[in-house]
């Protein structure tokens, strides 16, 4: 395999593994280890160029260094990519490629599922490197991360109600749910159980028709979400959904939900706060996946209720940026850098090497 490493400023090792007898073509991009291993999904894209693959894995190896310093996994951000089509180019061979060049690193990168990954190819990658997480739980793995997620987005609603609504009463306000999949799915049942209102929609017309027998759910048509007359807007399925043309149609006061990257750029934080709706960066209400992947990076190895308890956490981290957002006069989502900016370098601090040293 032929290993060439990519320069890129502020990241501390980005790499491409291309080895023509399986016909992988892969980049692994380490962000930032101060605070642990970098530990990041794979992802695996049909990406026209190589430069949109290396774009894509800078982005999100960078994302999972701030999600994971504000969660306090002691983990750091690391992501990578596969460029090939999901649907055609997978194999034992590739993803055993795959495995050993995740080895070369030597666990400063530990891989887990991304977005065209499931478990069989994790379980061939890790054939060849043990540098695997989110295995199945009957091999002492932590298994699916979605319940986590949920329950960190649940538990993120708290401090999120408390700031805007002074309530913690879950129960007492109305929800629109973008994407009833994995993680929306377990979040509408939960606030059904809990006797509040919600509204859901989805691109798939079964899970709708599903989820409109659960007490207190109703269905909204497609784009009309973003219309209800709700207290929170939670999306929960996909990136970039608050825009320009999204945001000054939210009648609600909250917006917190699962979905990754949800404002399309960061300028969409300042319009958001502009419109008096509170956001909870999605980095920070759904950790709940990661810190569950991150106890079983542990030595001691996985154990659930130690995640859980972690998970619980997602609470005070939501409660610290939204004061910090207060005090220095910041939208959420600066304030959650800030937060993550601040761990990171008393991190620094306490290896004895300063903010240039780790960027240069
Ligand atoms: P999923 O694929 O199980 O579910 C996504 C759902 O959204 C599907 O039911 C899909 O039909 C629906 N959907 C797609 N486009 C839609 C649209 N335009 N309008 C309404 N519904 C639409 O995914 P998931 O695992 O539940 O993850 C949901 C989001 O949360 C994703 O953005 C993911 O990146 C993010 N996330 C997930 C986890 C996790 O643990 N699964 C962790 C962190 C972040």
């Amino acid at each position: 395999m032929k290993i060439e490493r990519i320069e890129a400023e502020g990241y501390e090792n980005v790499v491409m593994g291309i080895d023509p007898d399986s016909g992988l073509r892969a980049i692994i991009a380490v962000h930032d280890t101060t605070l642990g291993p970098a530990l990041g999904g794979l992802r695996m894209w049909n990406y026209k160029t190589d430069e949109e693959a290396i774009t894509d894995v800078l982005r999100l190896s960078r994302g999972m260094t701030y999600k994971s310093a504000c969660a306090n996994t002691g983990l750091g951000g690391g992501k990578a990519v596969i460029i090939g089509d999901q649907n055609r180019d997978k194999s034992e061979q590739l993803f055993r490629a795959m495995g050993r060049f995740v080895e070369t690193l030597g666990g400063s990168y530990i891989t887990a599922e991304d977005v065209g990954i499931g478990i069989q190819e994790l379980e061939w990658l890790h054939k060849e490197t043990k540098y695997v997480t989110g295995l199945s739980r009957q091999s002492g793995s932590s298994g699916n991360p979605s319940p986590f997620t949920a329950r960190g987005c649940i538990r993120g609603l708290f401090a999120c109600t408390e700031e805007k609504f002074g309530t913690s009463h879950l129960d007492r306000l109305h929800y629109s749910v973008q994407g009833l999949g994995q993680v929306g799915g377990e979040v509408v049942r939960c606030l059904s159980m809990l006797g509040a209102r919600v509204t859901v929609s989805d691109i798939n017309q079964d899970r709708c028709v599903e989820f409109s027998a659960l007490p207190g759910v109703e269905v909204a048509h497609g784009d009309e979400i973003y219309d209800v007359d709700a207290d929170v807007f939670m999306p929960c399925a996909l990136g970039g959904i608050l825009n320009d043309d999204t945001i000054p149609r939210l009648k609600v006061k909250v917006v917190a939900g699962a979905a990754n990257n949800q404002l399309l750029t960061e300028s969409h934080a300042a319009m958001i706060h502009d419109h008096d709706i509170l956001y909870a960066p999605d980095f920070i209400i759904n950790a709940g996946g990661i810190i569950n992947v991150s106890v079983e990076v542990r030595p001691e190895g996985y154990d659930e209720r130690t995640a859980v308890t972690k998970i619980e956490n997602i609470y005070n981290g939501l409660r610290e940026v939204f004061e910090t957002s207060r005090r220095e006069n910041l939208t959420p989502a600066e304030a959650a850098y800030q937060v993550a900016e601040n761990r990171l370098e008393e991190a620094r601090q306490v290896n004895g090497h300063s903010v240039a040293d780790s960027t240069s």
